[in-house]
C-alpha cells in the first residue's frame, strides 16, 4: 500500500497525524473568550462519547496514522472518567498531551506521571488575580497558579497559553515575558480568534506584528528568534539568559494552514477538518450504526479547504455571520 492509502492525507498533500479530541463541553470556568455569558446548551449524556467510544475511534485515528493526541474540552479533568480515559490512550502508540485551565492538576498529577505524559499546556490569561477573575469569571487564580508551580517541580514541560484582548490584558505583555525568567515555561500568546457568542471584533486583536514591536523596544538584541519545528502553529522566542521561552499564535493575522496537521474530534464525536470549519462529519452515529469509520475520516480531512474553512480574506474572517455558523470555542474543543 502506498502512503497516501495508509494515511490520513487533504487534497492539497496535507497530511493529518494529530487529533485533538474534546472530552467535554463541560467547564468549571467561564472564559469571557471561549464561553457565551449565558453558557452552551448541553445535550443529554446519550449524545457525546463515551470512553469506550473514544478509545475505539481513537484506535481508528492511530490505525490512520495519528501520531499524537492531545485532550482538550471543555475542561477535560471535569470529565469523572478522564483517569481512565488517559491511563487507556497511553497504552496506544502515540504522543498524549492535554490542555487544561489548571485547576484540577493536583487531583491528576499521578495519573500524568503514570501515563507518562510529558507535556501540558495550562491557559493563564493574567497574572493578577482580580483581572484573571474578571476573565474567567470564577476565583480559581491561587489554586492554578500553585499547580503551574506543581508541574514545574516534576519536571513537566510547562506551556503557558495567554489569549491576548486588547485593553483587557495586553497590558501585561512584558510581565508574561518576565514570568520567563526564572521559571523553564514557555508562554504562548493567542490572538483573539471569533466564534459564535463570544463578542469578538477586529480591534480586540493583539497581533503578532505589534506583540512582537513592543518586546523589540523592550529587549533589543536580547530577543531571540528561535526556529520552530515542522507543523508548529506558533513563531518562538526567548530573551537571552532567560530560562523560559515565548511564542506568539497568529491564527488570526497570519495563519499557518500551510503545514496544518490537525483533526479535531469534538465531545460529541464529530469530526472538524478545521477549526474555522462549519460542516462536520458524524463519526459517532457512524460507529454506533457499525459504519465504515475509515472512510469517512478520510472523506472529511480529503474535503479540507485550503486556507480557514475558505476564509481567504480578512474581510471573508471579521465578517460577523460567518462566526455565527460556527461553535462556541468551548463546544469544539480548542
Ligand atoms: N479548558 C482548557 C483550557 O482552557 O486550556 C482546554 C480547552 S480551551 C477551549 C483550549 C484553548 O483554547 C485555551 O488555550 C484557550 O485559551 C483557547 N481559546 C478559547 N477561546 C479562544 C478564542 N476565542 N481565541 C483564541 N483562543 C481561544
Ligand atoms: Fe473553559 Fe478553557 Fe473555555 Fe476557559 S478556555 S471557558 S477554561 S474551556
Amino acid at each position: 500500500m502506498n502512503k497516501q492509502q495508509i494515511n490520513i492525507i487533504d487534497s492539497f498533500g496535507r497530511e493529518h497525524d494529530y487529533l485533538r479530541i474534546s472530552l467535554t463541553e463541560r467547564c468549571n470556568l467561564r472564559c469571557m473568550y471561549c464561553m457565551p455569558e449565558e453558557g452552551v446548551h448541553l445535550k443529554e449524556n446519550s449524545k457525546y462519547m463515551s470512553k469506550d467510544e473514544i478509545l475505539l475511534l481513537a484506535n481508528s485515528f492511530v490505525k490512520l496514522g495519528v501520531k499524537k493526541i492531545r485532550l482538550t474540552g471543555g475542561e477535560p479533568l471535569v470529565r469523572k472518567d478522564v483517569a481512565e480515559i488517559i491511563s487507556e490512550l497511553a497504552k496506544l502508540d502515540v504522543e498524549l498531551a492535554i490542555t487544561t485551565n489548571g485547576i484540577l492538576i493536583d487531583k491528576y498529577l499521578n495519573i500524568f506521571i503514570d501515563s507518562g505524559l510529558k507535556s501540558i499546556n495550562v491557559s493563564l490569561d493574567s497574572l493578577k488575580k482580580g483581572k484573571f477573575k474578571e476573565l474567567t469569571r470564577r476565583n480559581y487564580f491561587d489554586k492554578v497558579m500553585s499547580n503551574i508551580e506543581l508541574l514545574i517541580e516534576n519536571n513537566f514541560h510547562v506551556k503557558l497559553n495567554a489569549v491576548l484582548i486588547k485593553d483587557e490584558n495586553d497590558d501585561e505583555l512584558i510581565d508574561f515575558i518576565e514570568f520567563t525568567k526564572n521559571k523553564p515555561v514557555h508562554f504562548r500568546f493567542i490572538e483573539f480568534m471569533p466564534f459564535d457568542g463570544n463578542s469578538w471584533d477586529k480591534s480586540k486583536i493583539v497581533s503578532y506584528d505589534s506583540i512582537i514591536k513592543i518586546a523589540t523596544e523592550k529587549y533589543g538584541k536580547d530577543l531571540i528568534r528561535l526556529t520552530d519545528k515542522k507543523n508548529d502553529t506558533s513563531k518562538s522566542y526567548k530573551i537571552s539568559g532567560y530560562l523560559g521561552t515565548f511564542a506568539v499564535i497568529s491564527s488570526v493575522t497570519n495563519p499557518f494552514c500551510d503545514s496544518c496537521n490537525r483533526i479535531r474530534l469534538t465531545a460529541d464525536g464529530k469530526i472538524k477538518n478545521c477549526l474555522f470549519s462549519n460542516s462536520e462529519t458524524d463519526l459517532l452515529s457512524a460507529l454506533r450504526q457499525g459504519e465504515n469509520i475509515e472512510s469517512l475520516i478520510r472523506k472529511s480531512i480529503w474535503d479540507k479547504k485550503e486556507i480557514r474553512a475558505g476564509m481567504n480574506t480578512m474581510e471573508d474572517f471579521s465578517d460577523p455571520a460567518e462566526h455565527h455558523k460556527n461553535r462556541a470555542m468551548i463546544s469544539i474543543g480548542g
